[in-house]
């Protein structure tokens, strides 16, 4: 089966035509500056690379031009568009009714219409992605995928917020979480890794990457995780504080005259590691920073390092006990020193770290041989997981 894998913004498109028995991928690209002018760079496997500014005036044009591409005579891997068997979404909120991946029908879109107040800025281009390729490819069989389903087995004393309960019932102010399919993904690859069922491992996984996020996975199941309502929540990002003491936001529009919207603005845009050290959002830019003195830089850093030590430690907390931990995404995969920093001091906890084998970007257990905890990097695959489980769910 040949899945196309589209992961929709409000301007750009994602995508990668998969085999996901075999996990070969035969193209990958991504079109950007939608609605704005148009830019696509098309990556077909051992083949040559198209990158060039197109028009693409909606999101309909953009995939009609990743079509053209994947059938081009020189740049295209398949024959034609009817070799696509099924196309996987990715869906940044499915609420408390989407605990797993469906089968796109109107009634799905309209549950994940309900969703947009949750996801005022994502959930309306995933839309507009899935009517795309409706439109494009009538005929072809659809899947949802959602970054929130894998915490829907968080128990409620884990996803419950101390507020007026009828906020709950009535708004739907509770925990849901994110990057689940991520987790979802590096949690069930570290136990193929470990060669031991997920059944038995309790784990926390630690994305980190321009957005972060930590879960706890027990047995399999994630039962607690760091972001909240919005992915504002947990730790500090590139752009985004993470967890702060709620009444700060009263505080700031009040001495600084600000209204809600600026407040938020603030808080995912100017705050983390860019409000913290004046330098970046980036932590390739951190790290140069603070090689060369920057101590705002080094402090940013710090402050991620240290969060993320304790949110390991609340996870062990949550599951009575850790097996181990895996490193995931643009930092975790990429910057060893950022690993290290958050494992000093967790050896208390039996997670010993080998600063050799840490060195690597690769999938690898960078644990000591003698380490009672696994620490992993694990690279994720998103869009696999979005594939097998189209793939999955077509089958059945
Ligand atoms: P992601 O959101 O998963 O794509 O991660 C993007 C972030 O990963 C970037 O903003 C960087 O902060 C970080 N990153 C990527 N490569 C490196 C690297 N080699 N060293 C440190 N951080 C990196």
């Amino acid at each position: 089966m040949k899945v196309l894998v589209i992961n929709a913004g409000s301007s750009s498109l994602k995508y990668q035509l998969m085999v996901p028995d075999t996990r070969e991928v035969l193209a990958k690209g991504l079109c950007e500056r939608i609605g704005i002018d148009g830019h696509l760079k098309h990556q077909p496997t051992d083949k040559d690379v198209f990158d060039a500014d197109i028009d693409l005036p909606n999101h309909e044009a953009a995939i009609k031009e990743v079509l053209n591409l994947l059938t081009h005579n020189h740049y295209g891997v398949i024959a034609d568009v009817s070799e696509i068997d099924a196309v996987g979404h990715r869906v940044v909120h499915g609420g408390e009714d989407f605990t797993q991946s469906v089968v796109i029908d109107e009634k799905v879109i309209k549950g994940i219409e309900d969703c947009i107040p949750l996801a005022p800025l994502h959930n309306p281009a995933n839309i507009t992605g899935i009517r795309a390729c409706q439109d494009v490819m009538p005929n072809t069989p659809m899947v949802g995928v959602f970054d929130t389903a894998f915490h829907q087995t968080i128990p409620p004393k884990g996803y419950m917020y101390a507020l007026p309960y009828r906020y709950y019932t009535e708004n739907k102010v509770r925990r849901y979480g994110f990057h689940g399919t991520s987790h979802d993904y590096v949690s069930k690859r570290a136990a193929e890794l470990c060669g031991r069922p997920i059944e038995e491992l309790r784990l926390v996984s630690c994305h980190l990457g321009n957005g972060a996020s930590t879960c706890a996975i027990q047995y399999g199941k994630s039962i607690d995780t760091s972001m909240g309502l919005t992915p504002t929540d947990g730790l500090p990002m590139g752009t985004r504080s993470g967890a702060i003491d709620p009444s700060i936001t009263e505080y700031i529009s009040r001495v600084r005259g600000y209204s809600p919207e600026r407040v938020a603005g603030v808080l995912n845009k100017e705050s983390g590691m860019l409000g913290l050290s004046g330098v970046s959002s980036d932590f390739r830019d951190l790290e140069k920073a603070a090689e060369e003195g920057n101590e705002r830089a080094e402090l940013a850093m710090d402050i991620f390092c240290y969060k993320v030590t304790k949110r390991i430690g609340s996870g062990a907390a949550a599951m009575g006990g850790i097996d181990g931990v895996i490193f995931t995404a643009g930092v975790g995969e990429n910057a060893p020193t950022i690993r290290e920093k958050i494992m000093e001091g967790l050896e208390f906890m039996g997670l010993y770290i080998d600063k050799e084998k840490n060195k690597t970007r690769d999938e690898a257990i960078v644990s000591t041989d003698d380490s009672p905890g696994i620490i992993f990097v694990i690279p994720t695959n998103e869009e696999l997981m979005i594939a097998l489980d189209t793939e999955r769910l077509l089958k059945d």
